[in-house]
């Protein structure tokens, strides 16, 4: 290792450097240069963040016990924080993960909504009250929470995918160990230590950086009560059913590939800008950037061509100097995407922009390839059938409405997917008959609002319970029912028979 910087843990409140000897490099992928390592946390390492949270969790004075007053009051300034120092944090996130500053921002926003939310947990998570259910008899809920959560989030959204849990595990009264990725790690220090700013009391929020050693030792960790998970497939499978398996509660959010349906009606205009911004923003790294655009004929031929026109004006180039679109997240990933490229020339597909070789505005050493567009993509490829997230749009003619739907509905990933038409009762259809759980409507990118809750089907979700929102606020609590009767002299005697309301 060189003298470049050395990321540590966030335990108890404060850096902590661990036990293990392993880090890992964190590039700025615009530069395609090292700047600092990231310390690799051993089994040693989870069990001491596992403790420090049980230890913040438990008892009297403890976060579960706290007060809803106390948590709201920490929310209240951590929203505070984020709002003056959006752009500092968006700087971060742009050095490590690559992605443009506007867009940095923008993830940063969508953060901050959730944290918005959590502020309004004491109304959320109020519980139901039944009076006289029975004769003097009443039924009320409560929720509880569970205790230590753990977090594993993904490279893409540094700031806004642990934000998506965090703030709501914390607001319901749990304390977190959060393993961020560890291709760009800082950011979740910067949370964790703004948190500490804005009063959360030391161990409620831990940060454990790492790979899979660290991963798996909180999938088994018996102290360890829930996992939210946010990556590829592949590892959210894994991560269910080793959670599960665990006895753990698991929401495991997977991959996607993501299609955009363009009617014959839509206006292929603002389909077209819609079909770069959600192809292309983020150099397609984005779990809900569309992927595949469905051209229902006759439009095809037009379509590509505003979208190509649309697609020349697009600056690739360092995020910090004003380009459309950043770098991508490492050599490796890079050179993968660009293979697909190579894929559908040879699987028959025409390659109509070919961003190997782009002319980047940054380092020559960057990440960098330029937005592509493939059309008349077989849906045998693998350009087609592959998550590739990265910055290729295919496009696959379709015959009809129903061909497309088809396409879709028959595609193991269920995440997000938008329709583009001026025919509403041919919108309500779509939304009714597609197997997908995130909608848009002539909006590409359907994420929704903090206050609804965010979640794919089939391969794109692992379990039962949504991210954020009410569903996040249900999995980060356990209720109790409680039958309550304050006792009179009228309710004695015996009677072994089942209770019954009268
Ligand atoms: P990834 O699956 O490689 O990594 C996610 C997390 O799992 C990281 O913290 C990583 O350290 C850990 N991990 C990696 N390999 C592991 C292993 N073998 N065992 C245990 N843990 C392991 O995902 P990524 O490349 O960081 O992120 C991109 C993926 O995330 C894409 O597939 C994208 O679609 C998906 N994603 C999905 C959503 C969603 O809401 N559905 C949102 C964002 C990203």
């Amino acid at each position: 290792m060189t003298d470049l910087p050395v990321l540590d843990h966030w335990i108890g409140g404060s850096l902590a450097a661990g036990t293990s000897d392993r880090t890992g490099p964190v590039y700025d992928p615009a530069l395609g240069e090292v700047t600092k390592h990231v310390r690799y946390g051993s089994a040693d390492d989870v069990d001491a963040a596992v403790a420090t949270a049980r230890a913040a969790f438990a008892g009297k004075g403890g976060w579960g016990r706290s007060s809803i007053a106390k948590r709201q009051t920490v929310m209240f300034a951590f929203r505070a924080i984020l709002h003056e120092r959006r752009d500092e944090l968006a700087a971060l996130l742009t050095s490590e993960h690559g992605k443009v500053l506007s867009d940095a921002a923008g993830e940063v926003a969508r953060g901050i909504e959730v944290v918005e939310f959590a502020c309004s947990m004491p109304h959320v998570s109020k519980g139901a009250y039944s009076q006289s259910v029975s004769t003097d008899v009443d039924v009320y809920s409560i929720k509880e929470p569970l205790g230590v959560v753990g977090i594993i989030s993904p490279f893409n959204f540094p700031a806004m995918v642990p934000m998506w849990f965090f703030p709501l595990a914390i607001a319901t009264g749990n304390t977190v160990v959060l393993k961020p990725s560890e291709k760009d790690p800082s950011v979740a220090n910067w949370l964790a230590a703004a948190l500490t700013e804005a009063g959360l009391p030391d161990g409620v929020l831990n940060v454990v950086h790492g790979d899979k050693e660290a991963v798996d030792r909180l999938l088994v960790h018996p102290d360890v009560a829930s996992i939210s998970f946010v990556g590829s497939t592949p590892i959210a499978r894994h991560v269910y059913e080793t959670g599960t398996r665990h006895g753990k509660r698991v929401q495991a959010l997977g991959g996607a590939k993501n299609h955009m349906l363009v009617l014959p009606d839509a206006d292929l205009d603002l389909a077209a800008d819609a079909a770069v911004n959600a192809g292309f923003g983020s150099a397609g790294e984005r779990c809900m950037a569309i992927s595949v655009l469905l051209a229902v004929d006759p439009v095809g031929d037009e379509l590509v061509a505003k979208i190509q026109e649309r697609m020349a004006n697009l600056v690739t180039g360092d995020g910090r100097k004003g380009a459309d679109m950043g770098p991508l997240i490492t050599r490796e990933h890079r050179d993968k995407v660009a293979g697909y490229l190579e894929v559908a020339a040879t699987d028959g597909a025409s390659v109509v922009v070919d961003g190997r070789g782009v002319e980047a505005d940054g380092a020559a050493d960057g990440f960098w390839l330029g937005p592509s567009l493939v059309d008349h993509v077989a849906t045998t490829s693998t350009v087609y059938t592959d998550e590739i997230f990265g910055p290729v749009l295919s496009i696959v003619r379709v015959a009809s409405y129903a061909e497309g739907l088809e396409l879709i509905n028959s595609g193991q990933f269920g995440n997000g997917t938008a329709i583009f038409t001026n025919d509403g009762g041919a919108a309500r259809r779509f939304q009714q008959d597609v197997e997908v759980g995130m909608i848009g409507i002539n909006v590409p990118i359907p994420v929704p609002v903090a206050y609804h809750s965010f979640g794919g089907w089939k391969a794109s979700l692992f379990g039962d319970s949504k991210a954020y929102g009410p569903a996040g606020m249900d999995f980060f609590t356990r209720e109790k029912a409680v039958t309550s009767r304050w006792l009179d002299p009228s309710h004695g005697g015996l009677n072994l028979g089942f209770p019954q309301n009268e």
